[in-house]
């Protein structure tokens, strides 16, 4: 019984970085990092080794070289080495009979696991170097055991087996397929979104196109006007000042819009949303335009700070208001208000259509992934911005009717 319930704990232990991945990589839009892959093997290893299970004074087995193959498969050998390093520190600390046989296992284990590891990177069929690996950090043991300590090795031969097999065979297995289950669908995740952004720029981007069409057009026009020659020198003047005036216009669409479409980067900073939303509109305006609808922001004169990425908050502002637009496209006089006000503390963005509105069921399966309702639709701008609200300690709350409007109500820390 108390073989079952350490085996167990162990299994436990070496499952540990899996669960501390789901949980702290469980809301970002990046995948793990080595430093992560460090630390949570160290915290690991650092629990096996203290309750492992033992029938021996001195001779304790536990998930080490589990952790330290599986430190070495997605943290790299420099990540194995640090790993090692403070295995064979805390061993010899604990110390006991077994001290110098653990230091001649792990002499052979060590190099094995890094062999392994390039392996698994290279074959196709991987569950047979998991199973070799599982298979080979429990017999390994076993026969150095056997050599070193041959009286201990037959009395607890049974016990030995057991505990071996299984928690290498076992504890390897299932860290390693959950653990990559786990980063393969963070990836997919992290395409898709990546996806949804290229998608939600680009229908931008149509607009933006026939946006620049028009200043151009008319600094043209003009400089036919001056190069005919037919105005005086006053008239010509105050063309030239129009077309320079078009042309800084259309510079600062371009900018905002290559501001916007900049790759994801999470660097958090005190912002001015205020000045965040300016932008954003400016670059929404044609999207509006091209689809009949006002678009109306009441922007407030000082600057309103809080803290995030502006990335992020210029991409999140981007998804609410496309979407806001997109409800309006087949209603007549369609308008999309955007206001702001100060209450306690916090800011309070409100993004008001009169679109089609949503009913209960709809207004359930907001932000959820993948949902939407367009047949062009991705259902992924939701997703990311509730994240990237919740992530700067924010909320969002939405009210609608079916047929005459939704209100969404962001609100967010002041710096
Ligand atoms: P997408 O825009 O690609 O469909 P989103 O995550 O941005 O994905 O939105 C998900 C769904 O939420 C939309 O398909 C739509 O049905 C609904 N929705 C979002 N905003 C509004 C709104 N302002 N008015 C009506 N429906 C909305
Ligand atoms: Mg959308």
């Amino acid at each position: 019984m108390l073989e079952i319930k350490n085996i167990l704990l162990q299994l436990l232990f070496a499952l540990s970085p899996f669960v501390i991945y789901n949980i702290y990589y469980r809301k970002l839009e990046i995948n793990y990092s080595r430093r992560f892959i460090v630390i949570t093997c160290s915290f690991s290893l650092l629990l096996s080794m203290t309750f492992a299970s033992s029938i021996y004074e001195g001779i304790i087995f536990d998930v080490r070289y589990v952790i330290i193959f599986f430190g070495i498969l997605f943290g790299g050998v420099t990540s194995g080495l640090i790993l090692l390093g403070e295995l064979i520190i805390y061993r010899i600390y604990i110390g006991g009979t077994g001290v110098y046989d653990a230091l001649i296992i792990q002499a052979i284990i060590f190099p094995l696991s890094i062999l392994l590891c390039s392996l698994y990177h290279k074959i196709r069929k991987k569950h047979i170097i998991t199973f070799i690996a599982g298979l080979s950090f429990s017999i390994i043991p076993l026969i150095s055991l056997y050599i070193n300590k041959p009286e201990y090795s037959v009395t607890y031969f049974s016990f030995n087996i057991i505990v071996l097999l299984v928690q290498n065979s076992i504890g390897i297995w299932l860290l390693i397929t959950l653990f990559n289950k786990s980063v393969s669908d963070k990836e997919f995740y992290i395409k898709h979104i990546q996806n949804e952004k290229v998608e939600a720029i680009n229908q931008v981007a149509a607009s933006l196109a026939h946006e620049v069409r028009n200043p151009l057009t008319t600094v043209l026009g003009f400089l036919k006007l001056i190069r005919a020659n037919t105005f005086n020198w006053e008239k010509t003047e105050r063309f030239i000042d129009i077309s320079i005036e078009e042309i800084y216009r259309t510079e600062q669409i371009l900018s905002e819009y290559l501001s916007i479409s900049k790759p994801f980067g999470s660097i958090q900073q005190q912002i001015d949303l205020a000045s965040q939303l300016k932008t954003v509109v400016d670059v929404m305006t044609p999207y509006a335009n091209m689809n009949n609808v006002e678009l109306e922001a009441e922007l407030p004169s000082s600057p309103i700070l809080i803290y995030g990425s502006p990335t992020e908050i210029k991409q999140l502002l981007v998804n609410f208001i496309k979407n806001a637009i997109e409800a309006c496209t087949e209603v007549p006089n369609a308008h999309v208000g955007i206001s702001f006000s100060i209450h306690l503390r916090r800011v309070q963005l409100v993004i008001q259509d009169n679109g089609v509105g949503m009913d209960h069921e709809q207004l359930n399966r907001l932000g959820s992934i993948y949902y939407s309702t367009k047949s062009t639709g991705t259902g992924l701008g939701l997703t990311f911005s509730y994240q990237a609200i919740r992530s700067m300690n924010g909320t969002v709350s939405v009210q609608s009717t079916p047929l005459s409007g939704t209100i969404f109500t962001i609100s967010l820390p002041l710096a």
